[in-house]
């Protein structure tokens, strides 16, 4: 019996690797594509379900390699509809993963770390601090397990890595992650467009996310360097609001493209028509639009939600300025599935007998 701790997870490899080591093997190169579309496009979770190898080259596989899904998720199902998985790794470590329906979409907001090395602070991940990376096999097992959920007739429409961790942090494995969503002939095939990468404002790699083509998300929250030093003080630290907004106005758009900028509104504390007017400032002239998000509270944070009233005000001063300005619905707080409420607290629940 082969020791699956030993094995080495065949969703860890990109098309490179799968390559080499297919040659390895000696084996014909096409092999590496027909194992590829198990992986990603069947979604088996055995290597003795890939049954057009022969049946020599399945027994080499299962000795030495696994698929690398995880055992399956839990799911938190939110009285919103949303639906929270939580999964567990090879290492008893957990990570979480939202699906969020809202009418044609079918949104899956997908982790890249386990914790977080930024410590916002009005974001529960960020009190876990950074465990980990993940690998690339443990950023795809989240999409394929969303799949192997849905019910009939339900289809993912769009992909946020927006989850728990800070994916230009591990921009590597993100990197390899939309290639497999992305590649056609073996991957999942989605369109670029469809997908969005999310960061706390790690200025100096914003040109490697245009390179992919997917859609760029900066979490700005802030509108003074001394306000955002305060909410956000390690992600300050790698760039100012100045030099990151700077970053912003460089990136190089597509056509199609516009930035998003993310806001979370703290009651009395970055909500106020003042701050409004400043962000209006700053996003003079960018080809953008902004999304706020009316804080969601977590155990033990002392941030408060404003009223609804104070948000649609700051989205009407925004908007006055001809700004395209959304409030993001908070989805699935009952299960602790909503923006920045992803943490150890459901972690748990995978433990019960
Ligand atoms: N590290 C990345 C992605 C994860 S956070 C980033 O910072 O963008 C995803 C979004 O949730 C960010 O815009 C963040 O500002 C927001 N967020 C974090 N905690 C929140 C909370 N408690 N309530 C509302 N939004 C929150």
């Amino acid at each position: 019996m082969s020791d699956p701790t030993t094995q080495t997870p065949l969703l860890a490899f990109t098309e490179s690797q799968m390559v080499k080591f297919v040659r390895a093997q000696a084996w014909p190169d096409y092999r590496a594509t027909q194992i590829m579309r198990w992986l990603y496009q069947r979604r088996v979770r055995m290597v003795t379900e890939m049954t057009d190898l022969p049946l020599h080259t399945r027994s080499i596989l299962s000795r030495s390699t696994k698929v690398g899904r995880s055992p399956n998720a839990t799911v938190l199902s939110s009285q919103d509809g949303t639906r929270k998985l939580l999964f567990a790794l090879d290492d008893g470590m957990t990570i979480e993963s939202v699906l969020i329906p809202d009418d044609e979409r079918l949104t899956l907001c997908v982790s890249t770390q386990v914790g977080c090395q930024l410590d916002c602070s009005f974001c529960l991940t960020g009190r876990m601090g950074l465990k980990r990376n993940l690998k690339l096999h443990e950023i795809i097992d989240q999409v394929l397990t969303a799949q192997d959920l849905l019910s009939i007739g339900e289809r993912l429409t769009n992909l946020v890595f927006m989850g728990m961790g800070e994916p230009l942090a591990n921009l590597d494995t993100l990197k390899a992650a939309v290639t497999g969503l992305t590649n056609k002939p073996w991957g999942l095939g989605w369109s670029r467009r469809r997908i969005t990468v999310s960061t706390a404002g790690l200025a100096s790699r914003l040109g490697e996310v245009a390179g992919l083509g997917v859609n760029l998300a900066v979490s700005l929250n802030a509108t003074t360097e001394e306000q955002r030093r305060k909410l956000m003080p390690a992600a300050s630290e790698l760039a100012s609001l100045k030099a990151l907004l700077a970053a912003c106005r460089r990136y190089p758009l597509a056509s199609h493209q516009r930035l998003t900028f993310e806001y979370v509104l703290l009651a009395d504390v970055n909500d106020q028509p003042s701050d409004a007017r400043r962000l209006v400032q700053l996003l003079k002239g960018m080809r953008c639009k902004v999304n706020l998000i009316p804080f969601n509270e977590f155990p033990g944070s002392h941030f408060r939600r404003p009223s609804q009233q104070s948000v649609l005000l700051f989205q009407s001063l925004l908007r006055d300025a001809d700004l395209d300005v959304f409030v993001r619905k908070s989805r699935g707080r009952d299960v602790l599935g909503a923006c920045g409420q992803l943490g150890n607290l459901s972690a748990g629940l995978l433990h019960q007998p």
